[in-house]
C-alpha cells in the first residue's frame, strides 16, 4: 500500500493531499495512507488571513505557461464547489473585480483573462473616472467576475473532506528533512512547507514577500478594486484592504506607516470606507521564491516531490499545482522518467 506523507497544511499541502487521495479512493483498486504532517494548521497558515482572490501574483520567473494552466485549474475547481450545495461552507464567492494600471508601457497584466468571466477593457470614460483628483493618472483598467475563496474557510472545509476520505492528520515540525526521507516509514514525500522550505532544504532562491492587510466591517462593498502599480492599494469584500509586498522582509508585526498606506490608499478610491470599523491589522510573509519550485527527487527507493514557493498566489495556483503532484506521483509508479 502506497504510504504517503505531506509536509505542510498550508492550502498547497491539503490541495496535495486531497488530489492524490481522492484519486486513490475513486480509483478503487490501490488502498492508500494519506498523511499530513505539520507544525500548524489553519487558523494559523500563511493563506489564513488573505483574502484568497483567485489571480496570479507575485510569482518570480515561473513559467507564464504553467500559471495560466495551474491557475485555470483552480478557476474550474472553485466554479464547481459555486454551482454545489458546498460553496457557502467552502467560503467560495462570485464577485465583480477592476484592475487598474499606470504602465506607460503595459497594460493591465491579463494573459489570464480568457478563463475569468466576461473580461472586458475599461472604456476611456470608465478610466477618466477612476482618474478624478489622481496625479498618476491609470493608463489601462480590466473588468471581469472571478472567484474569492477566503482560506479561513476554504481550509477548514477542505480538511473535512481528506479527513472524512480516511485522511490521517500530525501535528509535528520537521527539522530535519533528509533525516525524515530516509528514515521515516513513508516511500512518498511531498514538500509543501512553503517559507519552511527556505531552512529545510537550506534554499537560497526563497525568501518572504511581506504582505500587511487591515480588515473592516463594510458590508456594503460588493466588488473589488486592485491597482497594480507597485506602491497601489486593493479592496477585497469582505473586506481586506490592501496591502504591502515588501521583498526579504520578516518582519510579523504590523506597522503603522504600512497601516496608514493601506486606509489612506482605500480611502480614496471610497471614501466611506473613513467610517467602517477596523476588525484587526495583519502581516503574513508570502512564500516567494526566483520561481516556483513543483518538480521531483528520487532519494534511494523514495520519491520527494517538492511544491513551494507560490509567493501571492498560492490559493490560485492550489489546485492546478496538486494536479502535477499527483500526475508525478503516478508517473513515478508507472516508472517513467521524473
Ligand atoms: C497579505 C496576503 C494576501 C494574500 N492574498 C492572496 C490572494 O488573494 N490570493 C492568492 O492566491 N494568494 C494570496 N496570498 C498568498 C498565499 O496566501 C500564499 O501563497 C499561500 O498561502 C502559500 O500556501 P502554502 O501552502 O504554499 O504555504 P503556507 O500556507 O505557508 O503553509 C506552509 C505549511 O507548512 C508548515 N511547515 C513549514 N515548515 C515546516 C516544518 N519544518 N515542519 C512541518 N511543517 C512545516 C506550516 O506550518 C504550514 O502549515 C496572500 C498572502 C498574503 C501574506
Amino acid at each position: 500500500m502506497p504510504n504517503i506523507a505531506v509536509i505542510g497544511a498550508g492550502v498547497n499541502g491539503v490541495a496535495s493531499a486531497i488530489k492524490i487521495l481522492e484519486h486513490y479512493v475513486n480509483d478503487g483498486k490501490t488502498p492508500i495512507k494519506v498523511t499530513i504532517i505539520s507544525e500548524d494548521f489553519t487558523p494559523n497558515t500563511t493563506g489564513d488571513g488573505s483574502a484568497g482572490l483567485w489571480g496570479p501574483y507575485l510569482l518570480g520567473g515561473t513559467s507564464q505557461a504553467k500559471v495560466y494552466k495551474w491557475s485555470k485549474s483552480m478557476h474550474q475547481f472553485l466554479e464547481k464547489i459555486w454551482l454545489s450545495e458546498d460553496a457557502g461552507e467552502a467560503g467560495v464567492c462570485l464577485l465583480p473585480c477592476i484592475r487598474l494600471s499606470t504602465s506607460t508601457v503595459d497594460t493591465v497584466e491579463d494573459f489570464w483573462r480568457d478563463i475569468v468571466y466576461g473580461a472586458v477593457d475599461l472604456s476611456k470614460e470608465q478610466l477618466a473616472a477612476y482618474n478624478k483628483g489622481r496625479s498618476v493618472k491609470f493608463t489601462s483598467g480590466l473588468s471581469f467576475v472571478t472567484y474569492t475563496s477566503e482560506p479561513i474557510k476554504l481550509l477548514p472545509y477542505l480538511m473535512k473532506r481528506f479527513t472524512r476520505n480516511g485522511g490521517v492528520v500530525v501535528r509535528k515540525r520537521i527539522t530535519d528533512l533528509d533525516a525524515f526521507v530516509a528514515d521515516s516509514e513513508y516511500d512518498v514525500i511531498v514538500n509543501c512547507s512553503g517559507l519552511g522550505s527556505k531552512t529545510l532544504l537550506n534554499d537560497d532562491q526563497m525568501y518572504a514577500v511581506r504582505g500587511q492587510v487591515s480588515r473592516v466591517r463594510a458590508n456594503w462593498i460588493f466588488s473589488a478594486v486592485l491597482d497594480e502599480s507597485d506602491d497601489g492599494n486593493y479592496i477585497i469584500p469582505n473586506v481586506v484592504l490592501g496591502g504591502t509586498h515588501q521583498e526579504r522582509d520578516y518582519n510579523t508585526k504590523v506597522c503603522q506607516n504600512d497601516r496608514r498606506m493601506i486606509v489612506d490608499g482605500c480611502q480614496r478610491y471610497i471614501p466611506g470606507l473613513e467610517h467602517t470599523e477596523c476588525l484587526f491589522d495583519w502581516v503574513g510573509l508570502r512564500p516567494g521564491r526566483t520561481q516556483l519550485r513543483l518538480e521531483a527527487e528520487r532519494r534511494g527507493r523514495k520519491l520527494l516531490i517538492h511544491n513551494y514557493g507560490h509567493g501571492g498566489s498560492g490559493v490560485t495556483l492550489c489546485w492546478g499545482c496538486a494536479d502535477d503532484v499527483l500526475n508525478i506521483l503516478l508517473a513515478a509508479k508507472n516508472g517513467s522518467k521524473l
